[in-house]
């Protein structure tokens, strides 16, 4: 398991490597970017530190509400512009709010899966880890708990975006719209009971990938929420409700950041608004 486990290690290495090299090449042509991150559980602040220092060189962080504006086409943005998420609620993901973002005046969004928030057993929150976000546990660190409602609000009151990220965490492709319904209800009140304010029109679907959300989930989702965040690496355009977010892994080396951020790894995005049925809104 080890040995596999360098093995691709290395072999995703040499192939950033070529990626880093070809974009180095056609350098200049990423302009006009608006791409959104997707952070989880923040293990090292120090670690996090750096990786937005790295980017803050050659892109602009912009706001949630900047954002907005532009995805409903009352704003444009120009150069490279960089909006910060955080997936499920770890209370580390606030400290890397509070601790390292708030003092460069950085603001997120914070997609809440809100049956997680307020745990504060070990042994729910390791089950919860386990079954719902389908992590398996080994190492159990404190940064990997929930934030309490109080910690929410208090992101809230600093201009952070808080929204939905379903009660449960379910993988959409794979339950009932029922279920669905019922899941994401559930979300919504936890949200009213429980939020000052937070975005009714901003959802987070769980895992991201292609595979964790099909057509008739997508369709509830577009009826329900202005803008559904993916885990499809993209730049985002305006009035397209599926919005293209880039998974940043901590512990990779900083320059896979440049790679991914570079578009040369983005997804077909017609392939993607088949699959989904949606359809894509020229910009
Ligand atoms: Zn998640």
């Amino acid at each position: 398991m080890g040995q596999m486990f360098k093995i691709r290690f290395f072999a995703k290495f040499l192939l950033m490597i070529v990626l880093y090299l070809l974009v180095l090449l056609r350098k200049g042509k990423s302009i006009g970017q608006v791409r959104v991150l997707i952070f989880h559980e923040v293990l090292e602040l120090d670690r996090f530190k750096k990786v937005i220092s790295f980017l803050g060189r050659d892109w602009n962080f912009i706001t949630p509400s900047q954002f907005i504006a532009f995805n409903e086409g009352r704003a444009t943005l120009k150069g490279r512009n960089l909006l910060v998420t955080f997936d499920d609620g770890f209370i580390s993901s606030c400290h890397a709010q509070n601790q390292v973002l708030q003092p460069k005046g950085i603001k997120s969004i914070f997609f809440l899966a809100t049956s997680f928030i307020g745990i504060d057993s070990y042994d729910k929150c390791n089950l919860f880890i386990k079954e719902q976000f389908d992590v398996d546990q080994y190492g159990f660190e404190h940064a990997r708990f929930p934030m309490s409602w109080r910690e929410a609000n208090l992101l809230s009151d600093s201009e952070n975006l808080i929204a939905s990220h379903t009660a449960t965490h379910p993988r959409l492709s794979d339950i009932s719209l029922t279920r669905l319904k019922r899941d994401i209800d559930l979300a919504s009140s936890q949200l009213e009971s429980e939020m000052q304010v937070f975005s009714q029109k901003d959802f987070a679907f769980p895992f991201g990938g292609i595979s964790s959300i099909d057509r008739e989930s997508f369709e509830f989702c577009s009826l329900r929420f202005e803008r559904i965040y993916s885990g499809f690496r993209g730049n985002n355009t305006p009035n397209c409700k599926l919005i293209f977010r880039d998974s940043i892994n901590l512990n990779e080396p900083l320059f896979y950041t440049k790679v991914y951020l570079s578009g040369i790894l983005d997804m077909n995005r017609s392939k993607i608004f088949k699959i989904l049925g949606c359809k894509e809104v020229a910009s």
